[in-house]
């Protein structure tokens, strides 16, 4: 199986992920339009996301070793990515601010003791800023939590705060406040989007502006109440780079495991945003991709189907010989695509689950006197994480 679904199912064991009878309650998750106001200015920023660390305790997806964590602030520092501030990220996503080509933002989540006693040090040392994601219950919560003292004082020296809600609730329980009807549904995301910022602000004088979904699930009631409570952005867990068109209320997020260290060579690779938007076609998900026919699912869409029919409007081509046409999709090889005389689509549905967080696509073809295109045509999109983590008798 892939890297990715390999990545998954860490991921599905962490989040509880259960086999729930989701499929009562399977929503079309919105696609939310890019915000082209705000002109894309080619950078792409990785933002990290780690939970907890411990140098003596076996590496898990969500504890990295101490020590892994310190080489990883090292290598970003020896090729020159810039880590930028919370404040810096916002002000760049508003189209305020210029950034450098590659830039990064790091991330913790929940509120571990270790981001203190561990991950601290050496930001500090690096003079790296970040932003800690804390749920209400879990702050001064004993035992392995951070306590108020520990907060205050990363909060004085680079430490943005961000809210994690209120209880960190699973999937499953959202899921069935969301069956108890809209008026119970608004009300428990108000408690849980709503007051944990306001907990925050008043208990650490600070303004609380960004938002990570408890375990990466979000559904679309919460995006409108997230612009309502003064959030302006909100991150899953969707691995891939941030541009500046992306909508705010699902910012991709590179979750770095502690017993994965792919994750991370992903998110220092910046490989696509210095070559162009020509290059970046079918590479990074969330780099900008252009193709030069209309294709579907659009060029780094996010869709919340693993079974999506994948086409190309090719009827812009002239001297197309159709018996020469080709598609490739990652993890399927060659497909049984077809082609529309009628449309000039050449498409394809997809008949086995998508498992990966991205996936990959070319269509090849020759023309009338049997000469290849010299470009295949490629992209990529990205498939929701909802979607992609339901199991298969979903
Ligand atoms: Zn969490």
């Amino acid at each position: 199986m892939t890297k990715f679904a390999l990545v998954f199912a860490f991921l599905t064991s962490i989040c509880s992920w259960a086999q729930d009878g989701s499929a009562a309650i399977k929503h079309a998750a919105p696609v939310l339009a890019e915000d082209l106001t705000i002109p894309d200015d080619g950078i792409r920023v990785s933002v990290l996301g780690y939970h907890d660390l411990a140098e003596n305790l076996p590496e898990t997806a969500m504890r990295i070793h101490t020590s892994k964590f310190r080489k990883q602030m090292e290598t970003i520092r020896q090729l020159g990515i810039k880590v930028i501030t919370h404040a810096e990220f916002t002000a760049w996503k508003k189209g305020e601010l210029q950034i450098p080509n590659k830039a990064m933002m790091i991330t913790f989540d929940d509120g571990w003791k270790s981001v203190y006693t561990d991950a601290y040090p050496v930001l500090k040392e690096l003079g790296f800023p970040f932003t800690i994601f804390l749920y209400k219950n879990y702050v001064d919560g004993g035992g392995k939590a951070l306590t108020t003292p520990m907060i205050q004082e990363m909060a004085a020296n680079g430490c943005t705060i961000g809210s994690h809600s209120v209880d960190h609730p699973y999937p499953l329980t959202v899921k069935s406040f969301r069956k108890k009807g809209t008026e119970i549904y608004d009300a428990y995301l108000r408690k849980e989007i709503g007051e944990s910022k306001q907990f925050l602000e008043s208990k650490f004088s600070c303004k609380v502006t960004s938002y990570a979904y408890p375990g990466g699930f979000f559904t679309e009631e919460m995006f409108k109440l997230g612009v309502e409570f003064g959030y302006s952005e909100m991150f899953t867990v969707v691995p891939g780079k941030i541009k500046r068109t992306l909508p705010n209320e699902m910012l991709p997020r590179y979750i770095v495991l502690g017993n994965y260290d792919k994750v991370f060579e992903m998110a220092i690779n910046f490989r696509e945003s210095t070559n162009g938007p020509d290059l970046a076609a079918g590479s990074t998900p969330g780099s900008i991709q252009t193709t030069p026919f209309p294709v579907t699912p659009e060029a780094g869409a996010i869709i919340n189907t693993r079974l999506p029919e994948i086409s190309a409007d090719l009827s812009t081509i002239e001297n197309l010989n159709p018996a020469t046409l080709s598609m490739k999709v990652a993890g399927f090889g060659e497909v049984p695509a077809t082609f529309s005389e009628e449309t000039k689509k050449f498409s394809w549905l997809v008949n086995r689950r998508l498992r990966q967080s991205s996936c990959q696509v070319a269509v090849t073809w020759k023309d009338a006197t049997g000469k290849a295109i010299e470009t295949p045509l490629r992209w990529s999109f990205q498939i929701d994480r909802e979607s992609a983590y339901f199991p298969d008798g979903e």
